[in-house]
């Protein structure tokens, strides 16, 4: 899998691709579909969710620009695979998941991982999560026609928002904001599918 990252897809940051190569994904998806979970594609989980392509798991994390230092907040945690992934490239992760099933289980699974610097609570993450804000880092990992307001507002100056982007709930183009001295400069990073992201700041229901 790692392979493919650095050749077919290139990733290029070395520890995005450690972290890749450590984090043993089939921990993440039920028992049935263990013998996929190193394939080039996303799963279904629970709630009628999905864990994401590795690839766009790998090209998001990279697209952070996290350090060892960095507070991350992520939105949409699933099945806490990016959130582990996250925990090994940055210094503390925040994550929100809106369905209460799946973010006990992420966090379990984390906690099973031996990962003590990620927590994981279910609200509604358009909302972002002001008590430890602002962020170096905030990755959405669920589609909204918008930027949601409150997650520029929890940006640090200089920090990176990744988000997938689109007018229908179908198809999403990857946005990545940053935050300078007195604007977001957005920028584009091609196609991609994810399932909704719903709530007050996202879209308003199922
Ligand atoms: N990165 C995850 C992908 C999960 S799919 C993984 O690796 O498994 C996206 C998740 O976003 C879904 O679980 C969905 O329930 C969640 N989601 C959608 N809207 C949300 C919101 N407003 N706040 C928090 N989570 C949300």
């Amino acid at each position: 899998m790692a392979e493919r990252l650095r050749d077919h897809y290139r990733i290029r940051d070395r520890r995005v691709l450690d972290a890749m190569m450590f984090v043993p994904r089939h921990v993440f998806v039920s028992e049935a579909l263990q013998s996929r979970a190193y394939g080039d594609h996303a799963l279904p989980i629970e709630a009628n969710q999905t864990i994401s392509q590795p690839y766009i798991v790998a090209r998001m994390t990279e697209l952070l620009e996290v350090d060892a230092r960095s507070r991350v907040l992520e939105i949409g945690a699933g099945s806490g695979y990016q959130t582990a992934v996250l925990s090994r490239v940055a210094g503390q992760v925040y994550a929100i998941e809106r369905i209460a099933n799946l973010a006990r289980e992420a966090q379990a699974r984390i906690r099973s991982l031996d990962i003590h610097n990620a927590t994981v609570k279910c609200f509604d993450g358009t909302l972002g999560w002001s008590a430890h804000a602002p962020y170096d880092a905030i990755l959405v990992a669920a589609g909204g026609p918008d930027v949601p307001d409150p997650l520029l507002v929890q940006l640090k100056v200089g920090g990176r928002l990744v988000i997938p982007v689109g007018a229908t709930r179908e198809s999403q183009r990857l946005v990545r904001v940053i935050r300078t001295d007195d604007d977001y400069v957005h920028e584009e990073h091609g196609p991609c599918a994810f399932v909704p992201l719903i709530g007050r700041y996202g879209w308003t229901n199922e």
